[in-house]
Protein backbone atom coordinates (compact mmCIF):
# COMPACT_ATOMS: atom_id res chain seq x y z
CA UNK A 1 0.00 0.00 0.00
CA UNK A 2 1.22 3.56 -0.80
CA UNK A 3 0.06 6.58 0.93
CA UNK A 4 -0.76 9.43 -0.80
CA UNK A 5 -0.80 12.75 1.19
CA UNK A 6 -2.32 15.89 0.63
CA UNK A 7 -3.37 19.00 2.14
CA UNK A 8 -5.85 21.81 1.44
CA UNK A 9 -3.74 25.32 0.45
CA UNK A 10 -3.27 26.79 3.98
CA UNK A 11 -2.79 23.06 5.82
CA UNK A 12 -5.72 22.86 8.27
CA UNK A 13 -7.20 19.95 7.00
CA UNK A 14 -4.90 16.78 5.69
CA UNK A 15 -5.76 13.80 3.94
CA UNK A 16 -4.12 10.36 3.95
CA UNK A 17 -5.45 8.14 1.09
CA UNK A 18 -4.03 4.84 1.68
CA UNK A 19 -4.17 2.85 -1.93
CA UNK A 20 -2.49 0.29 -3.83
CA UNK A 21 -3.61 1.96 -7.02
CA UNK A 22 -0.71 3.85 -9.23
CA UNK A 23 -1.70 7.49 -9.46
CA UNK A 24 -0.94 6.99 -13.30
CA UNK A 25 -3.61 4.71 -13.93
CA UNK A 26 -6.14 7.00 -11.85
CA UNK A 27 -9.27 8.21 -14.05
CA UNK A 28 -10.36 11.24 -12.46
CA UNK A 29 -14.32 11.55 -12.23
CA UNK A 30 -15.80 15.11 -13.17
CA UNK A 31 -19.10 15.04 -11.77
CA UNK A 32 -21.38 17.60 -13.30
CA UNK A 33 -23.36 18.60 -10.39
CA UNK A 34 -24.49 22.10 -9.55
CA UNK A 35 -21.14 22.05 -7.11
CA UNK A 36 -18.80 20.37 -9.13
CA UNK A 37 -19.01 22.43 -12.36
CA UNK A 38 -18.58 25.50 -9.88
CA UNK A 39 -15.47 23.50 -8.64
CA UNK A 40 -14.39 21.58 -12.21
CA UNK A 41 -13.15 19.11 -9.92
CA UNK A 42 -11.85 16.14 -11.00
CA UNK A 43 -12.19 12.99 -8.02
CA UNK A 44 -10.70 9.84 -6.68
CA UNK A 45 -11.50 7.07 -5.16
CA UNK A 46 -10.06 3.35 -4.05
CA UNK A 47 -13.05 1.03 -2.45
CA UNK A 48 -10.15 -1.21 -1.38
CA UNK A 49 -7.85 1.86 0.13
CA UNK A 50 -8.37 4.19 3.22
CA UNK A 51 -9.07 7.73 2.89
CA UNK A 52 -8.90 9.72 6.42
CA UNK A 53 -9.30 13.61 6.72
CA UNK A 54 -8.03 15.64 9.26
CA UNK A 55 -8.83 18.64 11.03
CA UNK A 56 -6.68 20.61 12.94
CA UNK A 57 -8.43 23.08 13.50
CA UNK A 58 -12.19 21.72 13.41
CA UNK A 59 -13.94 25.28 13.64
CA UNK A 60 -12.18 25.74 10.07
CA UNK A 61 -14.04 22.80 8.21
CA UNK A 62 -17.13 23.60 6.10
CA UNK A 63 -19.04 20.38 5.85
CA UNK A 64 -21.25 21.93 2.62
CA UNK A 65 -24.38 19.97 2.29
CA UNK A 66 -27.12 20.95 -0.74
CA UNK A 67 -29.81 18.72 -2.40
CA UNK A 68 -30.26 15.65 -1.32
CA UNK A 69 -27.76 16.21 1.75
CA UNK A 70 -26.71 12.54 1.16
CA UNK A 71 -22.99 14.00 1.56
CA UNK A 72 -20.65 16.47 2.83
CA UNK A 73 -18.59 18.72 0.69
CA UNK A 74 -15.37 19.48 2.74
CA UNK A 75 -14.18 22.63 2.71
CA UNK A 76 -11.55 24.79 4.40
CA UNK A 77 -13.09 28.02 5.76
CA UNK A 78 -9.74 29.59 5.86
CA UNK A 79 -8.48 28.98 2.19
CA UNK A 80 -11.12 28.02 0.65
CA UNK A 81 -10.14 24.54 -0.87
CA UNK A 82 -12.53 21.60 -1.55
CA UNK A 83 -11.06 18.35 -0.42
CA UNK A 84 -13.41 15.81 -1.07
CA UNK A 85 -16.75 14.63 -0.36
CA UNK A 86 -17.53 12.33 2.47
CA UNK A 87 -20.56 10.31 3.08
CA UNK A 88 -21.73 8.78 6.49
CA UNK A 89 -23.00 5.49 6.45
CA UNK A 90 -24.30 3.83 9.64
CA UNK A 91 -20.86 3.82 11.90
CA UNK A 92 -18.87 4.16 8.55
CA UNK A 93 -18.33 6.34 5.85
CA UNK A 94 -17.31 6.75 2.65
CA UNK A 95 -15.46 9.38 0.37
CA UNK A 96 -13.54 10.70 -2.56
CA UNK A 97 -10.51 13.14 -2.74
CA UNK A 98 -10.01 15.80 -5.31
CA UNK A 99 -7.05 14.93 -7.59
CA UNK A 100 -5.71 18.32 -6.91
CA UNK A 101 -5.07 18.11 -3.47
CA UNK A 102 -3.14 15.21 -3.50
CA UNK A 103 1.30 15.77 -3.53
CA UNK A 104 1.08 13.64 -6.17
CA UNK A 105 -1.33 15.55 -8.66
CA UNK A 106 1.12 15.19 -11.21
CA UNK A 107 1.08 11.47 -11.35
CA UNK A 108 -2.03 11.92 -11.94
CA UNK A 109 -2.83 12.43 -16.13
CA UNK A 110 -5.25 10.51 -17.21
CA UNK A 111 -8.37 13.54 -18.10
CA UNK A 112 -10.74 13.53 -16.02
CA UNK A 113 -14.02 11.75 -17.32
CA UNK A 114 -17.59 14.41 -17.31
CA UNK A 115 -20.13 12.13 -15.07
CA UNK A 116 -23.56 12.92 -14.45
CA UNK A 117 -25.37 11.77 -11.74
CA UNK A 118 -28.46 14.20 -11.06
CA UNK A 119 -30.98 11.17 -12.06
CA UNK A 120 -30.18 8.87 -9.04
CA UNK A 121 -32.08 9.14 -5.97
CA UNK A 122 -31.09 8.67 -2.36
CA UNK A 123 -30.80 5.07 -2.23
CA UNK A 124 -29.81 4.77 -5.37
CA UNK A 125 -26.85 7.37 -5.02
CA UNK A 126 -25.58 5.87 -1.43
CA UNK A 127 -26.00 2.24 -3.02
CA UNK A 128 -23.25 3.63 -5.96
CA UNK A 129 -21.15 5.20 -3.07
CA UNK A 130 -20.72 2.10 -1.31
CA UNK A 131 -19.27 0.74 -4.03
CA UNK A 132 -17.12 3.43 -5.80
CA UNK A 133 -16.19 5.39 -3.12
CA UNK A 134 -13.44 4.88 -0.14
CA UNK A 135 -13.82 3.81 3.08
CA UNK A 136 -13.27 6.77 5.11
CA UNK A 137 -12.74 8.51 8.50
CA UNK A 138 -13.60 12.28 9.60
CA UNK A 139 -10.59 13.60 12.18
CA UNK A 140 -11.36 16.51 14.18
CA UNK A 141 -7.74 17.15 16.26
CA UNK A 142 -8.98 19.74 18.83
CA UNK A 143 -12.50 20.39 20.09
ZN1 LIG B 1 -7.15 25.57 4.24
Amino acid sequence: MRILTGTCHCGNLNVSFETELDPAGMVPRACQCSFCRRHSTAAVSDPAGTLTFRAADPAQLNRYTFGLRSTEFLICRTCGVYVGAFMPDGDGAFANVMAGVLDARDEITQPPVPVHRSQENFEERQARRRIQWTPALLIQESR
